[in-house]
């Protein structure tokens, strides 16, 4: 069956305000700014499209110019969206578009009028699309399926609006745009309703990957420091457990800060939360990349090092247990010291999982609070 220019018209429309609709109810739910942008840009062309109809009602300057000039303001919507989307900033010159399709009016209404009304309109459009997919490059950042998705469908959308451009200026191919007459209005049709489709599924996609990445972020943080939580420490520890041999050995350190419910008695929860803050950000300078570092609950911290030579491990205890109390003296004053206590377990094989590791750790650490507080307790790692 053929469709003719008017049913593909029709289609597109349903596509593009189904599109729009599909849109905002995503934004509804995750307020992201580029959702809305780029919801507009549907509900723009499905008005856009709308208006095209009266092309063949001889209305040429709303079907073509006006219509036209609606898909050139859809496809900014596109790249404003995208440049939210990619948290960066579009220069304002871009709005000089706006200028070049009002200065289209004064184009003279020669017989070449709708070829070149079409070749620069499609130009615009190109150069936004382009310009937009441009931005999906990933920088530094490595981007979602739905992101690289969306990027190539606006890639092979600007292209064609390129070809579309280059064949309706250079080439001067048959064009009658009040009639959809021409093969290349015709292509462009089927195009338009297919890019409507596609473009609007990558960009659902592309916000639903970022926005369960965050919740998954979200569910492996405690909120206070931003260190792993007790579950995502467990979920991890298995891989980093499983690497330890003799000749790598591997360590879990279990720290507890001692007499810290004075610095909550004398100067308040909140002096306690900074407190804890501050020895999060200690373990991120001092702490080697590949480590895992979780706040269990409380006071209490759990790290896993993949390198756990022992002498290793006593400098990493060392310089945290001295830079902490170099804070607390100078942050808070209180009757008792306010140190670390570090207990160690040392491991070579993968013969204990987390749980029996943290038991060994914990009788380490123990150890390190009845023999006074402030110091660190190594267990090697073939003491059962
Ligand atoms: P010890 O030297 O034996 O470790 O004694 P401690 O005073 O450090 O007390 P302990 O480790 O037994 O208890 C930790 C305290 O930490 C108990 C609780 O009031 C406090 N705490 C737990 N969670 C938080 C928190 O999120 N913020 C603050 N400010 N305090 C917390
Ligand atoms: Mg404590």
């Amino acid at each position: 069956m053929a469709l003719d220019p008017s049913t593909l018209l029709i289609l597109t429309i349903a596509l593009a305000a189904a599109a729009s609709l599909y849109l905002t109810v995503e934004w509804s739910v995750v307020r992201e700014r580029s959702l809305l942008l780029w919801s507009s840009g549907f509900a723009i062309i499905t008005v856009g499209s709308f208006l095209a109809l009266l092309r063949s009602r001889g209305y040429l300057l709303v079907g073509i110019w006006f219509a036209n000039g609606l898909l050139i303001a859809a496809h900014a919507c596109f790249l404003a969206g995208v440049a939210g989307f990619m948290r960066t900033r579009i220069s304002r010159a871009w709005w000089l578009i706006a200028l070049l399709w009002l200065l289209m009016l004064l184009l003279p209404t020669h017989a070449w009028w709708s070829r070149v009304m079409l070749g620069l309109q499609s130009l615009m459009i190109a150069v936004l699309t382009l310009r937009a997919s441009s931005l999906l490059r990933p920088h530094g950042a490595s981007l979602s399926v739905g992101a690289v998705q969306l990027r190539y469908v606006l890639l092979i959308h600007g292209l064609f609006y390129l070809a579309k451009a280059v064949s309706a200026l250079a080439l001067g191919a048959v064009v009658d745009l009040a009639a959809f007459g021409g093969t290349l209005i015709q292509i462009s049709l089927v195009e338009g309703s297919m890019a409507v489709m596609l473009i609007a599924l990558s960009m659902t996609g592309t916000e639903r990957h970022r926005r369960e990445e965050r919740i998954g972020q979200l569910a492996a943080r405690d909120p206070l420091t931003g260190l792993l939580n007790r579950r995502a420490l467990q979920a991890r520890a298995p891989a980093l457990i499983a690497q330890a041999s003799q000749a790598h050995p591997g360590a879990l350190l279990l720290i507890d800060i001692d007499n810290f419910k004075q610095v909550n008695d004398l100067h308040g929860h909140a002096a306690g939360d900074k407190l804890l803050e501050a020895l999060s950000t200690l373990l991120r300078e001092v702490l080697p990349d590949d480590a895992l570092a979780a706040r269990l609950g409380g006071d209490e911290f759990a790290i896993l090092l993949p390198d756990g030579r022992q002498a290793q491990v006593a400098h990493i205890g060392e310089q945290l247990r001295q830079a902490f109390v170099h804070v607390t003296q100078t942050a808070v004053a209180t009757p008792e010291a306010v140190s670390l206590s570090v207990g160690v377990s040392l491991f070579s094989t993968a013969a204990l999982d987390l749980a029996g590791l943290m038991a060994r750790a914990d009788a380490a650490l123990y150890e390190a609070k009845r023999a006074g507080r402030n110091q660190i307790v190594i267990t090697p790692s073939n003491a059962a």
